[in-house]
């Protein structure tokens, strides 16, 4: 019998460990039953390059909950140890690894701790977060059937014990005595869902329990003519042992990335648009599915989806500091040994190997989008209003993103016709050219409210934009940014000739300075101040008498700082203009009449202008209602 102390330092940090990271200690499982994995897979290895000459025979690594015993095990049939071996790997390598781990985090706060990914580095001993105390029986491939194995075992206190024990197999058995504050790990439903969450894609069978499946009965069949079954116990193995992303993407029919799609997410019934299967081994390494969801809401995107894998092991499913936002609205798996999994997320924000990986996925994801844009046009515009706002979203985030995306982002008019952004300039460049040599995007928000400006810009030979997604006005602000030739203008934000305001354009009007005075006094008399005032343009005799116009820059600082949830401009009211067509009879003709004949008019103009755009509401509708009955009376 051998007994010692663990490690060289005194300190016992098992009542860190125990405490530390509490509200995570489900890990534990992870990380046994990775080292399983890893000392089966050292024994496959061995045995390919004839270090290993006998039978390797079932490698099932077993899971078992003894519910009497309080016990929950974890049973290998890989390379195991001798004695010297545990005494080298455990009592000190791997001592000495999860001390260091202590000690670095020892001094954070719990919050902090939790920050840091997947909380890689505490191996063998995290076992003791669970357990009040650990034993494993091993016994190394390189003994005899006769030899013995040995027992390590240690109750949480830096002492541990070792001795004999007969072991007919190789192998290591790791048997955990679950403390009484967490007996929920003696569940079955519990390992279960911690097995599936992270061992569903290990490259070694792992079982656990047993499944009723029916088998048919050879030779036997009923009174029909169907082949008889019978149900029989069968080893439930939690895992796929070749996860879809590690196999060559030529090898694979569409089918099963959907297929793929659905084993990731069992609870979302969607079918993804496209995937893109990354493979890279120069220089990181790194392999993954991505695939692009539908976004049904556009409002509502959902993020963290991605599952981050490290070797097949179930890391994290929050890559927040590890991709860049935008790429989070995408679903799928990313494994890579190259992301270092034991430090903070802020740390990782400024890893050279984090950023080259984001860089990677970014491309990649371009590459693909180009490449549906180019093979089938008429499939990607039926696919754009579900991808725009992932697209869009990129764009204004990453410039290198904006400069791959210019070749396939699309603009939708409000025809519902698509167009890249090459091509929407050759089509407006020669009609929406402004004084300024400025090129003049006119845009509709809403395709039923604004209807009247849309028909009327429409009719002006003019091109009208649909833009109303989400993130359409940050976009603008990016291309008027980027392309200083250009601005963005809603068709309601002033009347269209003053959008597009051509040299010589400036036409006479019929009405003098004091005339306009004296009406837009009387409007001031009728209209509500707060929320609009007055203004005059000189257009054509056919064009409307007034129009309601709302500022484009207030407007759209409104609409992105309602989106960042900001309340300051969000909470102002909204402010319009009543632009008056001074060249129209029915306003050049005001000034020509009594002050109540004046205010009559006015009151139906604003009334008239407000209706069209849906601003005449309640009590003043009815109001509105009720008089144009009694006019038809008369
Ligand atoms: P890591 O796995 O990161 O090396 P661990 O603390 O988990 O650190 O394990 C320390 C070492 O103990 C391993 O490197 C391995 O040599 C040995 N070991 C742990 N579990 C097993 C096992 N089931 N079979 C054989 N060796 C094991």
């Amino acid at each position: 019998m051998q007994t010692g102390s663990i490690g060289v330092k005194t300190e016992n940090i098992f009542p860190v460990i125990k405490k530390f990271l509490y509200s995570e200690n489900e890990i534990f499982l992870r990380e046994i039953v990775s080292n399983a994995v890893d000392a089966t897979n050292k024994l496959k290895t061995l045995a390919s390059a004839g270090e290993f000459q006998g039978e390797l025979g079932d490698l099932t690594i077993k899971v078992e909950i003894d519910k009497q015993k309080k016990t929950l095990t974890i049973r290998d049939n890989g390379i195991g140890m001798t004695s010297e071996e545990v005494d080298k790997y455990i009592n000190q390598i791997a001592f000495s690894g999860a001390t260091e781990f202590v000690e670095k985090f020892k001094t954070q706060t719990e919050a902090e701790a939790a920050n840091i990914i997947g909380h890689f580095g505490l191996g063998f001993y995290s076992s003791f977060m669970v357990s009040n105390k650990v034993a494993l029986i091993t016994k190394s491939f390189r003994q005899t059937e006769e030899e013995k194995g040995v027992i390590w075992e240690c109750d949480g206190s830096p002492e541990y014990t070792m001795n004999e024990i007969p072991k007919g197999t190789r192998g290591t058995d790791v048997i955990l005595y679950i403390s009484d504050d967490c007996e929920d790990f003696l569940e079955e439903s519990k390992i279960r869902e911690l097995l599936n969450k992270y061992c569903k894609f290990l490259s070694v069978p792992i079982q656990f329990g047993t499944k009723t499946v029916n088998e048919p009965i050879e030779g036997e069949t009923d009174e029909n003519g169907n082949q008889k079954t019978k149900s029989v116990e069968k080893p439930w193995i939690i895992n796929d042992v070749a996860p879809l992303w590690k196999k060559s993407p030529s090898s694979i029919e569409d089918k099963e990335y959907d297929d793929f799609y659905h084993v990731l997410y069992p609870m979302n019934f969607e079918t993804p648009l496209f995937h893109i299967h990354l493979n890279v081994d120069y220089p990181f390494n790194l392999t993954g599915i991505l695939y692009f969801p539908k976004i049904k809401n556009r409002y509502e995107f959902q993020r963290n989806k991605i599952q981050l894998y490290c070797n097949e092991v179930f890391v994290t499913d929050s890559v927040e500091g590890i991709l860049p936002e935008f790429l989070s609205m995408l679903h799928g798996v990313i494994d890579s040994p190259d992301i270092p999994l034991n430090v903070s997320r802020s740390f990782l924000q400024n890893d050279q190997n984090v950023k080259k990986i984001s860089g990677y996925i970014t491309k990649k994801v371009a590459e693909k989008l180009e490449e549906l844009f180019k093979k089938d046009r008429a499939e990607y515009e039926k696919k754009w209003d579900d991808i725009s706002v992932f697209i869009q979203y990129g764009m204004i985030a990453d410039p290198k993103f904006f400069e791959r995306a210019e070749k396939f982002m699309l603009f939708k008019d409000t025809d519902g016709k698509y167009y890249t952004i090459e091509e929407y300039k050759k089509l407006i460049e020669e009609k929406q050219k402004n004084k300024d040599n400025k090129l003049v995007y006119l845009y509709a928000t809403d395709a039923d409210e604004q209807y009247n400006n849309i028909e009327n810009a429409k009719s002006k030979g003019y091109n009208v934009l649909l833009m109303d997604g989400i993130l359409d006005s940050h976009l603008m602000s990016t291309f008027e940014q980027k392309f200083g030739d250009c601005s963005f203008a809603r068709v309601d934000s002033a009347s269209i000739d003053k959008l597009i305001e051509k040299e010589g354009d400036a036409k006479e009007s019929k009405l003098n300075d004091e005339q306009k005075e004296n009406i837009k006094k009387v409007f001031e008399e009728v209209i509500d101040k707060t929320s609009f005032n007055v203004e005059f343009s000189n257009l054509g005799e056919d064009d409307a008498p007034v129009e309601v116009i709302q500022n484009e820059w207030m407007r759209r600082m409104k609409d992105m700082s309602a989106m960042n949830g900001m309340s300051m401009w969000g909470t102002m009211p909204d402010s319009y203009t009543l632009m008056l067509n001074a060249n129209n009879p029915v306003v050049a003709g005001l000034s020509d009449r009594s002050e109540e004949e004046q205010k009559d008019t006015i009151k139906k103009l604003y009334d008239l202008a407000r209706l069209s755009k849906n601003l005449l509401k309640g009590k003043e509708l009815n109001e509105f209602v009720k008089n144009s009955f009694e006019v038809m009376k008369k």
